[in-house]
């Protein structure tokens, strides 16, 4: 049995750590920089994909290759096609693994092919520092 002096010991804890323990858990993560995984289905993702396009002028930053067709007033409902027949991309620039978040400055448009290459870079970086 957990007394309620153990759960009052427990939510003081996380006081102390500088966590409010009425926040609910996903609340709480985003306060502490820990990314959740984009999830184009939410409304808010589908803005931020929309809003990391047209910054990057709908241009992949690793080969520059662009989409093929961009409808009007886009709303990140639905993947780009670039010119190359890859899908265009919203990537981490600093990786989830890696603490990085879902803060704009943190995202950049790749297309598929760079996003592969990327990853296995990153991949191979990581063997690398075992
Ligand atoms: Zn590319």
């Amino acid at each position: 049995m957990v007394t309620e002096q153990e759960i009052t010991h427990c939510f003081e804890k996380l006081g102390e750590m500088g966590l409010d323990p009425n926040a609910r858990l996903s609340s709480t993560l985003s306060k502490r920089g820990v990314a959740r995984p984009l999830d184009f289905r939410r409304s808010a993702d589908r803005r931020l994909r929309a809003k990391v396009y047209e910054r990057d002028g709908y241009t992949c930053q690793g080969c520059g290759v662009m989409a093929r067709e961009v409808p009007m007033n886009y709303d990140g409902r639905s993947a780009l096609y670039a010119a190359n027949g890859d899908y265009l991309v919203v990537d981490h620039i600093v990786p989830r693994s890696a603490g990085g978040t879902n803060a704009i400055d943190n995202l950049q448009t790749l297309c598929d092919r760079c996003n592969s290459v990327k990853g296995s870079t990153i991949d191979k970086e990581r063997k690398a520092h075992e």
